[in-house]
Parts: structure tokens; C-alpha cells; sequence
């Protein structure tokens, strides 16, 4: 189905799409957000916020993303829930493509699509995946009250996690393949205080086992390189991100980890085409970061689009 052509598509409803659709409605332009599941994006991967501007005490993620969401409505963007699988070029002009089979027409797009996570790639991860296996806290947390679980990570999802879990569980099993956490001071000052929380340094989960559910997993010491058997009723992984590029990365220059490079503008290797937040090479995965490269990326596309414009 074809549809009017907008001034600018941006593709990803997270902190940094709304923002720069909040922006680019102000500034007037016939805007369209596409997002493939869930306004706020890795957003609602936490429960509350503690960092970013304006709030002395901590808001709630959902509330965060909602009003995110109304603002940017509010300035007259379109929302629609599509997921995006390809973007073609016809001179000038950009033709986003949905797994919906609708074509939308463009001068401008704007990628804000994030990341989402890595996986640990052991035996039985796939196929505990939902029975036990888990890649969010926050969503899966109250299902393990009172029940013994592993998390597995180091860097700042890791530990907020663990943080969060350790509301539910009995006990968790912190399991860390260096003997330094990565993650930021504060959360780890939390961390070593939880009473339900223990931590195997220099360890890697190689196999995750269970006949309907997660019975236990098996952990290897790469120091003494003895492996043993810890019961639990739940596996949380958090071991980092990796961008979600994969409708673009014919067109578009990424780095070898698939992160979008831009200009310092955050216009892509493709004119025309702007990339802000998290799914940008070199970004700081912050909220208020991704917030503010989608207001710069607004402003470069109204320029862009007055140069093609004036010809
Ligand atoms: P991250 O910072 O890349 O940390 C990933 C962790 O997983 C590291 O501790 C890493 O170990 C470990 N790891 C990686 N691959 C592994 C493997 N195959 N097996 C076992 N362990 C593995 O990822 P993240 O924690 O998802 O954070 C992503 C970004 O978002 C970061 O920039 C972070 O600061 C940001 N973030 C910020 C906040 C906040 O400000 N509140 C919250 C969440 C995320 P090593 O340490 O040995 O490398």
C-alpha cells in the first residue's frame, strides 16, 4: 500500500525517535515515527530512572517513556507500530518498506532503532529461552519470588538488575568473567551490599541445562578451569548490546560491531539519512544522551531538507 509522502520517517520509538519527532514537529515537518513493539524502547528495560535531568527522585521508566510519547503527538507526529525491513533510494527520495507491506515515501530518515541484547550463545539458551531463560529483569523479575537464580554480567544492565531481582529472589548467584565489575561506582557500592547476593568472579556460564524449565547451569572457573553444577530456578543474562542495523547495513556505512557511523551532524555515509543513540557508533548509552542526538538529528534534517529544497 502506498502513502502520502511525510518531510521525515524516523524509525524507532525509544528516547532518541521521540525526541527528534518532538523536534522535527515543532520545526513543522510532516513527521512519521515507525516502531516495531514497544514506545520508550530499551527504556522499559528498567523500572526507574535515577539519572536522568529534572527528577530528584527517581521516575518510574514507564511514565518516562509515556510522556515521551504524548509530547511527541502532541507536536503533531504520527505514530504507527511497524516494523521497518528495508530502506530503498530513488534518487533524492527514500521508500521505507514494513513488515506490514506498506511503503512510505521520504526525503529525510532518521534511524534511532538501539540496540537489543547479546546473547550468551551456551547450550540450552535457546531452547530454555521464556522457560526460565531471561533477558529482563524488570519484566520477569516477580516470577522468580523466593526462587534461587544466576545473572550473568558485569556492566551497569547487569548490576541494575541484580538490583532489582534481588527484591523477588532468594538468593542469586552474580556470575562475572573478570575479577572487576564494569559497572558504574554507585551500582556497584549497592551490589556489594545486598545481604541475597553472592559473586563468582572469573567464571562463564558454558551450558544451561533443564528438562521443561531451568534446572541449573553448568559454570567453569577460568582460573582453576574446574567447572560445577549450581542449581537455580532462573538464568538472567546481561552481557551487552549489540545494534539493531540489520535492515540497513547494505546501505549505509556501519563499524565492525554494526554501529551506524556518522558525521558530526549525524548524518550517515547515505545523504539524507541521519542515525542518533544508542544505535550510533561511539554514543553514550544514556537516556539523556540518545534524547539529545535525536533533537541535533531534528535540526540537521530541517537544514538538509531547506538545501534540497532550495535546490
Ligand atoms: P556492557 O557495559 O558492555 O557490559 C557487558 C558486561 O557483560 C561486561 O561486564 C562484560 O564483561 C560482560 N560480558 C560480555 N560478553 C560476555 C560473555 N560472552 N560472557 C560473559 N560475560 C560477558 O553492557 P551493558 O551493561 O548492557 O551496558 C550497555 C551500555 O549501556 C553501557 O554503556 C552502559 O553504561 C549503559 N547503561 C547505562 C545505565 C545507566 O546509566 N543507569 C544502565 C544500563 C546500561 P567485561 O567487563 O569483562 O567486559
Amino acid at each position: 500500500m502506498k502513502e502520502k509522502p511525510h518531510d521525515l520517517i524516523i524509525i524507532g520509538g525509544g528516547p532518541a525517535g521521540l525526541t527528534s519527532a518532538l523536534y522535527a514537529g515543532r520545526a513543522g515537518l510532516v513527521t512519521l515515527i515507525l516502531e516495531k513493539s514497544t514506545w520508550g524502547g530499551k527504556l522499559l528495560f528498567t523500572e526507574r530512572i535515577e539519572n536522568y535531568p529534572g527528577f530528584f527522585e527517581p521516575v518510574f521508566a514507564y511514565k518516562l517513556a509515556e510522556e515521551m510519547k504524548k509530547q511527541a503527538e502532541k507536536f503533531g507526529a504520527e505514530l504507527r507500530e511497524e516494523e521497518v525491513i528495508e530502506i530503498d533510494l530513488k534518487g533524492k527520495e527514500k521508500i521505507v518498506i514494513t513488515h506490514q507491506e506498506r511503503i512510505y515515501r521520504s526525503l529525510a530518515v532518521v534511524i534511532a532503532t538501539g540496540t537489543r541484547h547479546k546473547e550468551l550463545g551456551v547450550p540450552g539458551e535457546m531452547e530454555l529461552l521464556g522457560k526460565g531463560v531471561s533477558y529482563c529483569g524488570t519484566c520477569d523479575g516477580p516470577l522468580f519470588k523466593d526462587k534461587e537464580i544466576i545473572v550473568v554480567g558485569g556492566g551497569d544492565t547487569a548490576l541494575e538488575e541484580t538490583i532489582f531481582l534481588s527484591r523477588f529472589a532468594k538468593r542469586i548467584i552474580l556470575i562475572h568473567r573478570r575479577d572487576k565489575l564494569r559497572g558504574t561506582k554507585l551500582l556497584q557500592e549497592k551490589i556489594f551490599s545486598l545481604k541475597n547476593l553472592e559473586i563468582s568472579w572469573n567464571s562463564v556460564v558454558t551450558e544451561i541445562t533443564g528438562k521443561e524449565r531451568v534446572e541449573g547451569v553448568k559454570v567453569k572457573n577460568l582460573k582453576s578451569e574446574k567447572e560445577e553444577f549450581l542449581s537455580c530456578a532462573g538464568v538472567f543474562i546481561f552481557i551487552g548490546v549489540k545494534p539493531e542495523t540489520g535492515f540497513i547495513k547494505e546501505r549505509i556505512k556501519l563499524d565492525g560491531e554494526g554501529f551506524i557511523i556518522t558525521d558530526d551532524k549525524l548524518q550517515t555515509s547515505q545523504e539524507g539519512i541521519f542515525a542518533c543513540g544508542d544505535v550510533r557508533r561511539n554514543s553514550l548509552k544514556q537516556i539523556v544522551n540518545a534524547c539529545a542526538e535525536g533533537a541535533l538529528a531534528a535540526k540537521s534534517v530541517e537544514k538538509y531538507l531547506e538545501e534540497v529544497r532550495d535546490g
